[in-house]
């Protein structure tokens, strides 16, 4: 069965059709010749998520799936959330979006976070979503070069070092992209 993945990012990519069996023929948006940008105007990851799923399944009409990821931060009331990117403004400069949130935790003791992932597949006009979730804290300086965004500010529970000083298998064994991805590979394997 032919599978869009709504991204063109090569690591994700790379990543799912590794897991992904031979029953599947994974497809990213080059492939499908879809070279615009997805609409993300939702105000939720869950929303957002399928909103980019739908796009391509209505426009394109091909079974497809799409992710979207946020940092939620307790002591912010889950923000910057959906806003993760351009939460330091459009030009997503992670340096700024990093020393936002840093600024604005710093007189908080609550330090808690998550990353929270959120696919959404629509199969055959069905819509599914898959959640992954990893705990962690915020801490007050960057750690590491490893991994993007804000790994470097983040402590998953359980863990001495951040994401960014991790090596990358381990981040990838472990993260809320990988506890999602692992629910749809899950689902698709048995259907
Ligand atoms: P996306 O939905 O995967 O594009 O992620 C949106 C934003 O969330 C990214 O631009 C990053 O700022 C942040 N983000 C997503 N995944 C991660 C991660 O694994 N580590 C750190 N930041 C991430």
């Amino acid at each position: 069965m032919k599978l869009v993945f709504a991204t063109n990012n090569e690591n994700k990519l790379r990543e799912i059709s590794q897991i992904l069996n031979s029953d599947f023929q994974l497809l990213s948006l080059n492939d499908i010749s879809c070279f615009e940008d997805i609409p993300e105007t939702s105000p939720t990851i869950e929303e957002n998520s399928l909103e980019k799923a739908k796009y391509v399944y209505e426009k394109y009409n091909v079974n497809c799936f799409a992710d979207d990821t946020g940092l939620e931060i307790e002591a912010l009331n889950g923000k910057p959330g959906v806003y993760s990117a351009r939460y330091a403004g459009n030009e997503k400069n992670m340096d700024k979006n990093i020393e936002k949130v840093l600024e604005e935790l710093k007189n908080s003791k609550n330090r808690n976070a998550q990353f929270k992932t959120v696919i959404s597949l629509i199969i055959n006009g069905e819509q599914y979503q898959f959640e992954g979730i990893i705990k962690g804290k915020i801490i007050k300086q960057k750690r590491g070069k490893e991994g993007f965004g804000y790994d470097p500010v983040f402590l998953p529970d359980g863990y001495d070092i951040t994401f960014a000083e991790m090596p990358y298998e381990l981040k990838n064994l472990i993260s809320h992209r990988a506890i999602a991805f692992e629910k749809l590979m899950d689902f698709l394997t048995n259907i």
